[in-house]
This record gives structure tokens, C-alpha cells and sequence, in this order.
């Protein structure tokens, strides 16, 4: 049966209430999550740790998870990973192996000012389950460009567009040789459900790239969140696949295709590129060679 993003989950991990700007894709997406990871937790007790560095995660939440089953830790930016690291040896060391360590980071966190300590973790494999609720910018400070930006992009500080590529760090991490790496977005419901189910009953690494729009920094109608990461998909600005063990890829969903001017279309953060052709063309350049790559991959994958 297909999953509604207007249905509840099964099991509600957050309390109602919260104080992120109208349309952003980040607490639906949260709620997605933590309802998955809860719901193989069939005696009550297991055990789910969030370690959450500074985000809108961190400053609109004002609501709480359901403190009985998840304890979130507010972490610094560039010591996440390492916290989530020493939780999951002291869980292991007192026998609690069976509780989930989740890191819940932003694209600065993880493209940027956390990508050593996340490096450092991935090398290692450890036994993490690792979030990354991307928006393109450092969003909770004013929209300021991150590493993680798309060229051509407005923010306060590329006023005419960023002039270099977004950093692909799915792949970046899936070259550590981790356990398990993929992208989802709320657009595709039971695909993102699927993959946490998946991560969650794996051991290792785990990274799940989350495209999660923000109406604010993108200059998007506050009712087009999901309509953009389904456009984001289809122009394949955003591909759905999975990297297993950083050597086996596979593509999980491929909607009916788009152009990329579609996707920038409906977003005023590409207003002044939308009159440059030469730049729409590099873009949809970079685009396709991507996704040329990603095909390739997926071809040389045996399973
Ligand atoms: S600034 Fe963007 S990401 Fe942050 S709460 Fe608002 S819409 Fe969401």
C-alpha cells in the first residue's frame, strides 16, 4: 500500500507544534524518519539517540521528540560525528547495542564545518546512522551560501549567483568504502521510508542525503516543497539511488524526465540566471553528465 505524507505514521515520535517557517521540508521529513526507525521497536524499549548540532532543527523545535523513546543531544558543529562516535562505544561497552545512534545534520554540518570529524567517522565505518537534511545554505543564520549551494543560486552573500558546483558528498562519503549511502526526499515517500527501513537494520556507516527544500532561503511558495523535490527528481537535479559497501550502485526511482530550466523555474533564488541561456546550458551539462555517470555505475554494479 502506498504511504500518504498527509497520513500519521504509525508510530508518532514527535509532540505537535513547532516553530519552522510555513512549507519547510525539514519536520514532516523528521517525523518520516523517527516513525520508521521506532516501528520495528515492537516491546517498547529500544533506545534512540539523536545527536543534533546547530540547525533549524535546533532553533524551531520547539517541540520535543517523545522523550520516553528518543533523548536528542545538541552537539557543535564540528565534534557531531565524534560525539555520536563515543555514545555508540559507551552504548556498546554497557551492552545496549541494540540502541540506534542517529546523527540529525544540515548541509553545513556535513558539506562543511563537519565534514572532518564525518570523514574521520566514515573511514572508520562506524556503527552511526547519519542524516543530512539538505537546504542548500546555512538557513538558521540569514542564507548564507554552503558548500552544498547549487551554481547560479542567490544567497545574501552570492548576490549574483554562486559561480562553482555543489559538492557531491554522496559520493565523497561513499568513496570511505561505507556500509550504505543513498539520497531521498519526502516527494518519494515510500522510497525514503524503504531506505530508512533499510539503514536501520544495517550495521556500519550508514548516510542518507536528504533533499529537503526551504521556502524561505530558495524564495519558494510556501506550498511547493514537495511539488520542487519532485521536479528535482524528475530534471534530475536530485537522482534517488543507493551506494552499497562505496562500490555498488543502484537507482531507485526514474520518473518521467524534466528539464532543469523547469526546476529553476519556480524558484526566485535562479531569478537573475534565468536570463543567462549560456549558464542554463553548463548547468544542464553538469545534469547530464551526472546522471550519465550514475547509469555507467549502475551498469558495472553485479548484485
Ligand atoms: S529557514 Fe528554511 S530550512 Fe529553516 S525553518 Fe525556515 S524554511 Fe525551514
Amino acid at each position: 500500500m502506498k504511504e500518504k505524507i498527509y497520513d500519521r505514521p504509525e508510530k508518532e515520535m514527535l509532540w505537535p507544534g513547532h516553530s519552522f517557517c510555513p512549507g519547510c521540508a525539514e519536520p514532516i521529513t523528521l517525523r518520516q524518519v523517527l516513525s520508521v526507525l521506532a516501528e520495528d521497536d515492537k516491546d517498547g524499549k529500544k533506545i534512540i539517540i539523536l545527536v543534533t548540532p546547530a540547525s533549524c532543527k535546533s532553533v524551531c523545535a520547539s517541540f520535543e521528540a517523545n522523550a520516553e523513546k528518543v533523548f536528542d543531544m545538541a552537539s557543535l558543529f564540528m565534534s557531531a560525528s565524534d560525539r555520536a562516535t563515543g555514545i555508540r562505544m559507551a552504548l556498546d561497552w554497557y551492552g545496549a547495542s541494540a540502541a540506534l545512534v542517529v546523527l540529525w545534520i544540515g548541509d553545513g554540518a556535513a558539506f562543511d564545518i563537519g565534514l572532518g570529524s564525518l570523514s574521520a567517522a566514515a573511514a572508520r565505518n562506524e556503527n552511526i546512522l547519519v542524516f543530512c537534511h539538505d537546504n542548500e545554505g546555512y538557513m538558521n543564520t540569514g542564507v548564507q551560501q554552503s558548500s552544498s549551494t547549487p551554481q547560479g543560486a542567490w544567497t545574501t552573500v552570492t548576490t549574483e549567483g554562486k559561480k562553482y558546483l555543489k559538492k557531491d558528498i554522496a559520493k565523497i562519503l561513499a568513496n570511505h568504502g561505507v556500509s550504505y549511502v543513498a539520497t531521498a526526499t519526502i516527494a518519494f515517500l515510500d522510497d525514503l521510508r524503504k531506505k530508512v527501513r533499510k539503514a536501520r537494520e544495517m550495521q556500519g556507516f550508514r548516510f542518507i542525503h536528504l533533499f529537503t527544500p526551504c521556502p524561505t532561503g530558495w524564495r519558494l511558495p510556501e506550498n511547493l516543497s514537495i511539488e520542487v523535490s519532485r521536479l528535482a527528481v524528475a530534471a534530475r537535479i536530485f537522482p534517488l539511488y543507493e551506494i552499497f559497501n562505496g562500490e555498488k550502485y543502484k537507482i531507485s526511482e526514474m520518473p518521467e524526465k524534466r528539464l532543469v530550466k523547469d526546476y529553476l523555474a519556480v524558484q526566485g533564488r535562479f531569478s537573475a540566471l534565468k536570463e543567462k541561456e549560456a549558464d542554463l546550458k553548463i548547468i544542464q551539462k553538469n545534469v547530464d553528465d551526472n546522471w550519465l555517470r550514475l547509469e555507467k555505475l549502475e551498469k558495472l554494479s553485479k548484485f
